[in-house]
């Protein structure tokens, strides 16, 4: 995709989807069967039932089947890890997620663990993080995952540049400095402990900012001309409806200094979901040998 100062990860994403629809019409008669994704939800936190049912909308539109579950809040760790074991040993499923956070009495690291690791869709189990860090091929984490093939499209240079990364989870921040190491770039990890992250930030040439925090990075702290990436989403009050989505970065003044920039929504976000269907594609595809 030509560069054009927005970064448009909706656009990609659809197209990525539309790709991957043609992929599974070809290996589905084969297979006998589409592809299976299986999203956990837990509880009726509103965000999350938002994300589990663009999930499987966008399941329906490539033709990968959803084999979803909604658990009430008071759901026990054991009933959850039942579960997951039977659908790690259902074949029509290629992909298990549980959706995040779960509420506070289950232990949500013991429940990724469980996943197989052939049907690890989020990437988050041990196996496939340790061969993320070993450079091996594997289920890669959707979100930073999506930051990469959105960089990728727009064939932003990334071997021997300097990328700045806001944010250190094991959701966003770590996997994705180990994919930009794998693409060659001096990568620097900023966090909340990093004392003046504005003189960091403006040592990048792309930026990507995921630390969960409105509006944190403001013009000044944007080197002329870097390529931006706002991974952040967070609700704020305001706007027609009461509250609206905004990202990490301070888009209005960022826009003017950046060469290029993800909007929030319409960044990252549907890159995170394309990934993922990506990911149970992938996984299709290892079971059916191909
Ligand atoms: P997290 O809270 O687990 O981690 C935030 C990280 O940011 C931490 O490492 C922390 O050290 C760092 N941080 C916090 N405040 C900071 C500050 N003032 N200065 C520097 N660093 C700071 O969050 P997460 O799960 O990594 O998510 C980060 C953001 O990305 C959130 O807004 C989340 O909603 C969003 N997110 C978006 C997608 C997507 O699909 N686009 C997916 C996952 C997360």
């Amino acid at each position: 995709m030509v560069l054009d100062r927005i970064l448009d990860g909706k656009t990609l994403a659809q197209n990525l989807q539309d790709q991957l629809k043609a992929e599974i019409q070809a290996l589905e008669p084969r297979a006998g069967r589409p592809p299976g994704l299986a999203v956990l939800m837990v509880g009726d936190n509103p965000a999350s039932a938002a994300y589990v049912r663009g999930k499987e909308r966008a399941c329906a539109q490539v033709g990968i089947a959803s084999f979803g579950e909604h658990f009430p809040g008071d759901t026990s760790q054991a009933e959850l890890l039942e579960a997951i074991e039977a659908l790690n040993q259902d074949h029509r499923v290629d992909g298990i997620l549980v959706q995040l956070p779960l509420p506070s009495h289950l232990d949500a690291t013991a429940l990724l663990e469980t996943i197989t690791p052939a049907k690890d869709a989020d990437g988050l189990h041990p196996v496939n993080l340790g061969k993320l860090l070993r450079g091996e091929p594997g289920l890669r984490s959707c979100t930073p995952a999506g930051v990469m093939r959105l960089l990728e499209a727009y064939q932003i240079h990334l071997a021997g540049r300097r990328v700045v990364v806001v944010g250190r989870s094991i959701l966003v921040g770590k996997p994705l400095a180990l994919m930009l190491l794998e693409a060659h770039s001096t990568v620097t990890i900023a966090h909340s402990r990093t004392p003046d992250l504005a003189e960091v930030t403006r040592s990048a040439d792309i930026l990507v900012a995921a630390a969960g925090q409105p509006g944190l990075i403001k013009a000044d702290m944007v080197k002329p001309q870097a390529v931006v990436v706002d991974v952040g989403i967070n609700r704020v009050p305001g706007g027609p409806t009461g509250s609206h989505l905004v990202g990490d970065v301070d888009f209005a003044a960022v826009y003017p200094v950046a060469r290029g920039i993800t909007p929030v929504p319409g960044g990252i976000g549907p890159m995170t979901v394309a990934m993922l269907l990506h990911n149970t594609v992938w996984s299709y595809r290892q079971q059916l040998g191909s």
